[in-house]
C-alpha cells in the first residue's frame, strides 16, 4: 500500500489507556482527521444530564434519551492546541471531561438508540478515509474493514493514576480512589453491555502501554502505520 492512499485507522481500548493521546498525535503527524468518539458519547450524556434524564443517582431511561437524540448536533472545532467538542454549536469540551459526566457516560453509551445514532455519524465522518478514530467499537463495529487497528490496554491502577493527574492538573477536586473506581466501573459496563461490547477485534494489534512513555507510544504507533502503508 502506498502512503498517498488514505486509510482508516481504528484505535480501541479501555478507559484512559492513552488511546486519545496517541491517536491525536498520529493524526497530526500524518495529516489525517482525528475523531474522539468517546467525546461524542460524553456530549450526549451531558445533554441528557442537563435535561434531567440521568445523574449519578438516576439510571438513564432509554426512551427518554432516544427522544432527545434528533435534536442534538455534535461536531468538532479544530483549534491550535487540539479540538473542541461542539454540542448544538456550544463548546462543551471542558464540561464533558468532568467526573460527573464520566460517571454517567457508560450507562448512556449502552443504550442501543444512542449507539446507532453515533455509529451512523461516525461512519459519515470516515467516508472519505484519511481518519484516525478512537473509542471502544471502532475496529469491531464502526469500521470493521479499517486497514489499521490497534487495541490498547494498561493496568487499571496505571490508567487511574494518569487520569487522576490529568484531572487534578486541570483543577478538579477528585481523589485517586474515585478515579480508580470510575475506571473500573466503566470497563465493566463497556465490556458487559449487550450492544457492541468492548472487544479486541481479531485483526487488531494489541498494545499494553503500562510501562511506556508517551513518546514511546507515539513511536510504536508511527512504526506500525509505516509498516502498514509501506509494506
Ligand atoms: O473514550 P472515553 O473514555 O472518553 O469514552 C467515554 C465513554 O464512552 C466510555 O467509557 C464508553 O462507555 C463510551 N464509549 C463507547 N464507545 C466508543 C467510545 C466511547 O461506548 N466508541
Amino acid at each position: 500500500m502506498n502512503s498517498d492512499k488514505k486509510i482508516i485507522i481504528a484505535i480501541d481500548g479501555y478507559s484512559s489507556s492513552g488511546k486519545s493521546t496517541m491517536a491525536r498525535h498520529l493524526a497530526k503527524t500524518i495529516g489525517y482527521r482525528y475523531i474522539d468518539s468517546g467525546a461524542m458519547y460524553r456530549a450526549v450524556t451531558l445533554a441528557a444530564m442537563r435535561a434531567g434524564l440521568v445523574s449519578r443517582d438516576m439510571a438513564p431511561s432509554s426512551e427518554a434519551i432516544a427522544a432527545i437524540l434528533p435534536g442534538l448536533s455534535i461536531d468538532f472545532e479544530v483549534v491550535a492546541d487540539g479540538q473542541n467538542t461542539m454540542l448544538n454549536g456550544e463548546n462543551v469540551e471542558k464540561d464533558i471531561r468532568s467526573l460527573e459526566v464520566s460517571s454517567c457516560v457508560s450507562p448512556v453509551a449502552a443504550i442501543p438508540e444512542v449507539r446507532h445514532a453515533l455509529v451512523d455519524m461516525q461512519r459519515l465522518m470516515g467516508e472519505s478515509k484519511g481518519i484516525v478514530m478512537d473509542g471502544r467499537d471502532i475496529g469491531t463495529v464502526v469500521f470493521p474493514a479499517a486497514e489499521m487497528k490497534v487495541f490498547c490496554d494498561a493496568s487499571a491502577e496505571k490508567r487511574a493514576s494518569r487520569r487522576y493527574k490529568e484531572l487534578t492538573e486541570k483543577g478538579a477536586q477528585v481523589t485517586y480512589n474515585e478515579v480508580l473506581e470510575n475506571v473500573r466501573s466503566r470497563d465493566y459496563i463497556d465490556e458487559n453491555r449487550d450492544e457492541s461490547p468492548l472487544r479486541c477485534a481479531q485483526d487488531a494489534v494489541r498494545l499494553d502501554n503500562s510501562e511506556m512513555t508517551i513518546d514511546e507510544q507515539n513511536e510504536w504507533l508511527m512504526n506500525l502505520y509505516n509498516r502498514i502503508v509501506n509494506g
